[in-house]
């Protein structure tokens, strides 16, 4: 045996759930695509199935989202009973374990984020991040402290108490139970459609929405943007919110955790904010928590400033002596933006304390202000290679 297995963890493996995930996700990878094949042709009631797969999806997909990650760990709305009851079974389904603890562990990252505390600490790697700290742990879990608040809720901790169960029944039984009556019914196939709906819509639907909830803590501190603050590793994508319901504006999302709304500009895609949005219309939530538009655009300035100013530093420093010298205004210019967004973000933040909006012209002039800087910046980007200039 090499030297690298005689000292791997093996007492540190979680040897339940890496059997669950791993067993799974080779079995989506093989029954499925295996009996894809060999069914296809037959009259099943393939409509009927893949219908149900795309409920199941967004029905588990919204139990974490909206549910285990926006309303429970994050208290970011109210909802009703039947919203909390409706994510408690689904979130279940989704085999992520109960909202408390999948909270409990939620809340330990924000606080922690990046560093060693942090479940799911993206500096340990895309593979820790992503399915590593499920697989195996690295030390001894905490005692659970910080959900006080959920440990109050009687509908979560029937959850918590049951949630195996609740899983199973939900996420497996139900769907094969009910494409054993279509099959019955309709199509006069039922171990078919039954053992259809079983690999569908229960094995592969929960390995695709556990990849794309496990994205959140992988992809989310790694590819993207991060206009909010560059203080965590945290980024906004809107490809990565494409798969994770519109988690992926995670910049966002850790500056301002308690919003409801991850991706806060109108044209990004957030569906979880959608359901959330429409479910306070018909009177299913409120007290939708938002961050004033002013705070997000302090925010952004900010952080601007910061960036503009260290860049700066970073092109002035590869530049020669002579180059240094012709350039000094443009090199002026650009520090005095940013000495000007530092000011105009501290304006905002005091604008934001008395609850002022932002008007049309603000915007308008960072915007402008943005826009020079940019310009400025390449035009010392191209006096330190003037080769490809
Ligand atoms: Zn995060
Ligand atoms: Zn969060």
């Amino acid at each position: 045996m090499s030297l690298y297995f005689r000292n791997f963890p093996i007492y540190r493996i979680e040897w339940v759930t890496s059997a669950f995930l791993i067993g799974t996700a080779l079995a989506s990878l093989t029954v499925v695509p295996w009996f894809l094949w060999t069914h296809w042709d037959v009259s099943l009631g393939w409509g009927f199935v893949w219908a149900l797969f795309t409920f199941y999806y967004f029905a588990t997909g919204f139990g974490i989202t909206l549910g285990y990650h926006r309303l429970f760990s994050h208290l970011s709305f109210k909802a009703g009973w039947p919203v909390k009851l409706f994510t408690l079974l689904f979130g279940a389904a989704s085999f992520e374990n109960s909202a408390l603890d999948w909270s409990a562990d939620h809340r330990i990252h924000h606080k922690h984020v990046d560093e060693d505390e942090d479940p799911y600490d993206i500096s340990k790697g895309f593979f820790y991040a992503h399915i590593g700290w499920l697989l195996f742990r690295l030390k001894p879990k905490p005692p659970v402290t910080n959900v006080k608040d959920l440990e109050a809720d009687p509908l979560v901790m029937w959850q918590h108490r049951h949630v195996q169960t609740i899983a199973v029944i939900v996420g497996f039984v139900i769907p094969t139970l009910l494409g054993c009556a279509y099959g019955h019914l309709v199509t006069g196939t039922p171990g078919e459609t039954a053992l259809a709906c079983f690999l569908i819509v229960g094995l592969l639907r929960t390995v695709v929405v556990q990849q794309g909830t496990f994205c959140i803590n992988s992809l989310c501190h790694m590819i993207g943007r991060r206009p909010y603050s560059t203080r965590h590793s945290a980024r906004d994508s809107g490809v990565v919110a494409l798969l994770t319901f519109g988690e992926g504006y995670h910049n966002y999302h850790h500056e301002f955790q308690h919003d409801y709304r991850n991706g806060v500009k109108p044209w990004q895609y957030d569906p979880t904010k959608w359901i959330i949005w429409t479910l306070s219309k018909v009177g299913l939530a409120d007290d939708l928590r938002t961050v004033p538009d002013t705070r997000i655009l302090a925010a952004e300035v900010k952080e601007r400033s910061k960036v503009l100013a260290s860049d700066t530093d970073r092109l002035v420093a590869r530049l020669d002596g002579r180059t240094r010298e012709l350039k000094a205004r443009t090199i002026e210019a650009v520090r005095a933006i940013a000495d000007d967004l530092a000011r105009r973000s501290e304006a905002l933040k005091e604008a934001a304390a008395q609850k002022a909006e932002v008007g049309r012209e603000t915007l308008d002039e960072v915007r402008a202000l943005f826009r020079e800087a940019a310009a400025h910046l390449d035009h010392l980007r191209g006096a330190e290679n003037p080769a490809v200039a």
